[in-house]
């Protein structure tokens, strides 16, 4: 579903991603762990050109995009086939809950202000916020506004949800409805990469466990390898912190 060749990225002379390779089947929960600073945002943000590599080919479900300078025809399909749930949110605060979700759907894939509405309605349901739908943003808690990020990536039904730090924004209480939320989303198939720091998550939810360090990928594999057994010593190091 997605297929990563030798992606380089430099902020100036900060050298950010040295050469990453990395494939993601259908159906994968991929989640990225690793110290501040690695680059694991930045790699996330390069899967939908957020961020442009340097160098490299990216590839989801079947589109390819290549180099520094695309098209930007060829960056909107690329970014068409994924959505991105953001550790800030990234809601529009003049709109209601349910005109959140609805606009993806409206602006970009043309459907029907009813059509729009009644996936907006079901999706809102299914994160919990059916009673929510006219609040704003301002008015709901940050794991309520996380959620409705979440209803609005599912919206858009693309090949691939990105989440960059869900739930690091989150006061601690909030992180469990959260992560339950993408829990079950992810038990329905949808393929999924998920940047974060939640190692019990991790472990729970993810089929795949990729370790980052310093600009590469230093250890790649089941949950139970990755974050039990790891080879590496960087990784012990990193998880040893961690309890
Ligand atoms: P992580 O997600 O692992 O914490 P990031 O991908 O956010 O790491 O950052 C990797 C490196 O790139 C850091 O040194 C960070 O300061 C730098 N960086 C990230 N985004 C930018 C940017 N927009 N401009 C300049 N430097 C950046």
């Amino acid at each position: 579903m997605i297929e990563l060749k030798n992606i380089h990225k430099h902020f100036k002379t900060n050298h950010v991603l040295k050469g990453i390779n990395l494939e993601v089947n259908k159906g994968d929960v991929l989640v990225i762990i690793g110290p501040s600073g690695s680059g694991k945002t930045t790699l996330l943000r390069c899967i939908n050109y957020l961020e442009r590599p340097d160098e490299g080919q990216i590839s989801v479900d079947g589109f390819s995009v290549q180099g520094k300078h695309p098209s930007k025809h060829d960056i909107l399909t690329l970014r068409r086939k994924t959505a991105m749930v953001f550790q800030h949110y990234n809601l529009f605060k003049n709109k209601t809950v349910l005109e959140n979700v609805m606009e993806g759907l409206v602006v970009a894939k043309k459907m029907t202000k009813s059509e729009a509405k009644e996936i907006s309605l079901a999706l809102l349901e299914k994160v919990g916020l059916a009673e929510k739908v006219n609040d704003y943003p301002s008015q709901l808690s940050g794991g309520q506004q996380q959620r409705v990020g979440i209803a609005r990536a599912l919206a858009l039904n693309p090949s691939v949800i990105l989440f960059d730090e869900p739930t690091s924004a989150l006061d601690p209480e909030m992180v469990g409805e959260v992560l339950a939320i993408i829990k079950q989303i992810a038990s329905e198939g949808i393929t999924m990469v998920i940047v974060t720091h939640e190692i019990d998550f991790a472990r729970d939810a993810a089929n795949r466990v990729v370790f980052m360090d310093d600009g590469v990928i230093v250890e790649q594999g089941h949950p139970q390898e990755v974050l039990v057994q790891p080879k590496h010593e960087r990784l012990k190091q990193f998880l040893k912190r961690l309890v």
